[in-house]
């Protein structure tokens, strides 16, 4: 079972424009991070946010999700979510 909270390797993100378009979104995408998400965020109904997929009860389906913080290391972002009392899912590598 996934919890609220998951922490996952990724490439930090900038604008909407993307690695091809933007200098700073190529520069981001050249390194990746922790990411901290919030995979329940308070207004669902928002567009524009991106979705990640996550399993569920033994399903694979589609959440939206807010970046909270981004760290280097897995023990950082750990540390970060103890401190805030978060239980994280921990998303592995595809
Ligand atoms: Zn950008």
């Amino acid at each position: 079972m996934t919890e609220k909270y998951v922490l996952k390797r990724m490439a930090k993100m900038h604008c909407a424009r993307g690695p091809n378009r933007c200098k700073t979104c190529k520069e981001y995408a050249k390194e990746k991070k922790i990411a901290l998400l919030d995979t329940d965020p308070d207004d669902p109904e928002l567009i524009a946010r991106p979705m990640i997929e996550l399993e569920f009860e033994g399903e694979m389906i589609f959440v939206p999700y807010d970046v909270l913080a981004y760290f280097d290391t897995f023990e950082e972002a750990k540390a970060y979510a103890l401190k805030k009392n978060y239980t994280v899912s921990i998303m592995t590598e595809e």
